[in-house]
């Protein structure tokens, strides 16, 4: 690192008059941005408003050994997103409150918010406020995102229907077994600082886990399909739990045939190598940020050919369970086994 500027050299306005000065707003909904006592916002007229929050606790959900703040600025701001993305919603601004602990310095902020000026331009929200706090631990990073959607067409996660095909975006398992990659440098650099960390042999999953994108893609792909799902969620804990969540808010079951579930190649080389079970690591491995959803089975055809749309299995009535279908044809009961933070 070059140059070490300690925040007490600007203080509270001065950084935040820092951070205002890099900030750009698009969204024609954005009145007032940051600098008064609140934001002033405009939603469009035949639109519903979604609200999501968000907290991340270094230590807990990021750590700062391999993780550049640079990534936790985009990724703090991807979830957020891929959280409105789930509502079927467009996100439209942030709000960012940060607890900072005194080992931060100025430059470290700078990388942070450069990662999430990026995250906002690529996802097209504004920045309209926040609050600073010095911390007497590690980095806590708040964010609050709001977005909208036409009247009607928000999604939940409670209207799935017995025969609804069961889709998921992308594929899954990467985030989680680049989390193992990330473990195992750490503990083998803990042991010998000298030690270089071997990651160059793992971009995707290691860009999976550090860097995940929210598939606004997909949600505006849905809508020029004219489909909208009957439910949605998006899978930050784990495929299995989420199927979980589905089926619980909608009173139903589901089956969800493994043979169906997405595996990129890099992420099944890497469960190899780890030796485990990569259909163990789809279910359960946490943090894709990938969307699950329900559609009626009569927009089958329009979803059909897109690359980036699996169907899983369907949803079934809640009496016959959820349940993953092996190759041989046996049940198996879902069980959610996500991310454990306590
Ligand atoms: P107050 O004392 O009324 O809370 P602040 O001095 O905390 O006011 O905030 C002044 C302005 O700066 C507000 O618009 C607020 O939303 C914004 N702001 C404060 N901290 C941050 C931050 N970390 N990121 C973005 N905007 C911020
Ligand atoms: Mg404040």
């Amino acid at each position: 690192m070059s140059d070490i500027t300690p925040l007490e050299n600007l203080g509270e306005f001065g950084l935040i008059r820092r951070i205002q000065e890099t900030v750009t707003l698009r969204q024609p909904s954005t009145r007032l941005g940051i600098g008064d006592d609140a934001a002033i916002l405009a939603p469009e007229a035949g639109h519903d408003l979604v609200v999501s929050t968000d907290l991340l606790v270094e230590g807990v959900h990021f750590d700062l050994t391999f993780c550049p703040l640079k990534h936790v600025g985009y990724k703090a701001v991807a979830v957020n997103v891929s959280d409105i993305a789930a509502m079927n919603a467009t996100p439209t601004q942030l709000v960012v409150g940060l607890a900072i602990g005194s080992r931060y310095s100025v430059e470290a902020i700078d990388e942070l918010y450069e990662g999430m000026r990026l995250a906002c331009e690529a996802y097209n929200v504004d920045l309209v406020g926040g609050d600073t706090t010095a911390s007497r631990g590690g980095l806590t990073i708040s964010i609050t995102a709001l977005g909208q959607v036409p009247h009607g067409q928000a999604v939940r996660r409670s209207g799935a229907q017995p025969n609804d095909l069961l889709c998921v975006t992308g594929d899954l398992g990467g985030a989680f077994l680049g989390l193992q990659v990330l473990e195992r440098e750490k503990a083998a650099w803990s042991a010998d600082p000298d030690m270089q960390p071997e990651l160059s042999k793992y971009p995707y999953v290691l860009q999976r886990q550090l860097r995940p994108e929210a598939r606004m893609d997909v949600i505006h792909e849905l809508r020029d399909l004219g489909v909208v799902p009957t439910s949605m969620i998006d899978v930050s804990d784990g495929l299995a739990s989420e199927v979980l969540h589905l089926c619980k808010a909608s009173g139903t079951g589901a089956r969800v045939f493994s043979e169906n579930l997405p595996a990129a190649n890099p992420m099944l080389e890497v469960a190899e190598e780890f030796q485990l079970d990569p259909i163990m690591c789809m279910l359960n491995g946490g943090e894709d940020y990938e969307l699950l959803f329900t559609i009626p089975l009569k927009d089958h055809d329009k979803i059909k050919n897109h690359p980036d749309i699996t169907v899983l299995g369907h949803m079934t009535d809640a009496s016959d369970g959820v349940n993953l279908i092996t190759k041989q044809g046996q049940p198996i009961p879902l069980r959610a086994q996500g991310w454990q933070h306590f």
